[in-house]
């Protein structure tokens, strides 16, 4: 079988130059005589590695100087956990934006850990859209503010960052990160799981400000609290060294094709030639609101069950895989990460049209 196109939300397609590199580096890393798998994290070859990782991503992104970049593990989901163990603290409570299911999941983990209010939600309307700026219910004495950038599930993500003034804005940016500039000054805290734009399963990256270090709860575990993995430079134990080292890779990549600007610009590319197609028929519906339509994943529908399912199963025998939506929202969805070529999406538009002419709806 060739190469595919993975519309898959995650883990998802990596650039395949880099997928190149790794393999021609597997068996013999810069002559180190084995595979960066293989090395010690303490290695000076290992270490080189994981501080270039971090110097590149401070350069991608812009990083100012008082953010400490964490590479941990766990996934998204734990921080989940990690943010209200870490910042909870002072008065706790803190205000959850709910614009899907992994802002949701958030929101109730922290429930265990404080008076934590939702200050917005869209689940009325199936979370087809992000909440708007003037819907929000700030609290100026929460600790924190929480939200999802880029609602993976449902295709949305918000065009504005909240003011939260002083209060400490916590955004997971697990689906968009790395896909158009972001204001890191605007943060207290990103956190991404790296298996959607960043590199494979198994790595969070963590983006927090220096002064939110330091305040975690008594019973932190070790393992979450940040400054235990600030101050060590992200090897309090074994950090996860390959998908490190397969981020750097693509970190390389990033600044290779001219950064985020240009990053933005393609990914722009790619949304408009399918939401423009969508925007043009009857035959799918785009069940997103237009302002709220997120540039990496794609959701549409037949509006028939029967047909999605046909839809998904034939596109991938065209090689067009992970189409099909997640279960809680159906149809279908195209995760158009970083790594997804415009060919990619040209494909899928075609077959789209050519799905839409072979199969008439009673
Ligand atoms: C995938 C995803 C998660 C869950 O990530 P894990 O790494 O599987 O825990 C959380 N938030 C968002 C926005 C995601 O896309």
């Amino acid at each position: 079988m060739e190469r595919v196109f993975n519309f898959s939300a995650g883990p998802s397609m990596l650039p395949e130059c880099v997928l190149e590199k790794a393999a021609s580096q597997m068996m013999n890393y810069e002559n180190s005589g084995m595979s960066v798998m293989e090395m010690s994290h303490r290695s000076p070859v290992y270490e080189k590695i994981i501080t270039e990782a971090e110097s590149l991503l401070r350069k991608v992104m812009n990083i100012p100087d008082n953010y400490k970049v964490l590479f941990l593990q766990g996934g998204a989901s734990t921080q989940f956990a990690a943010v209200p163990l870490n910042l909870l603290v002072e008065n706790k409570t803190a205000d959850y934006i709910l614009s899907g299911q992994f802002s949701s999941k958030a929101y109730k983990e922290a429930q265990k850990y404080g008076d934590v209010k939702a200050a917005a939600s869209t689940k009325d309307i199936n979370f087809s859209a992000v909440p708007t700026k003037e819907s929000l219910q700030l609290n100026p004495n929460a600790d924190y503010v929480h939200m999802c950038f880029n609602n993976t599930i449902y295709g949305t993500k918000f065009y504005y960052i909240p003011e939260t003034g002083e209060v400490p804005l916590v955004a997971d940016m697990s689906s968009c990160i790395l896909s158009e500039p972001v204001d890191v000054s605007k943060f207290g805290l990103i956190y991404a799981g790296a298996q959607k734009n960043m590199s494979a399963a198994g790595l969070t990256v963590v983006i927090v400000r220096e002064d939110l270090l330091g305040k975690a709860r008594p019973e932190t575990p070790t393992m979450l609290d940040y400054k235990t993995m600030a101050d060590n430079g992200s090897m309090y134990n074994t950090p996860p060294t390959y998908c490190i080292y397969i981020a750097k890779l693509v970190y390389e990549w990033i600044l290779s094709l001219g950064g985020l600007e240009e990053m933005k610009k393609r990914n722009e590319k790619k949304a408009a030639l399918l939401y423009d197609y969508l925007d043009s028929q009857d035959y799918y519906v785009a069940p997103v609101e237009k302002a709220s339509r997120s540039m990496m994943n794609v959701t549409f529908v037949t509006g028939d069950a029967d047909l999605d399912k046909k839809f998904a199963s034939e596109a991938a025998t065209n090689g067009l895989v992970n189409l099909k939506g997640h279960r809680s929202v159906g149809g279908m969805r195209a995760s158009i990460y970083n790594a997804m070529p415009y060919e990619g999406v040209e494909k899928l538009v075609s077959f789209m049209k050519e799905f839409a002419k072979n199969n008439p709806k009673k």
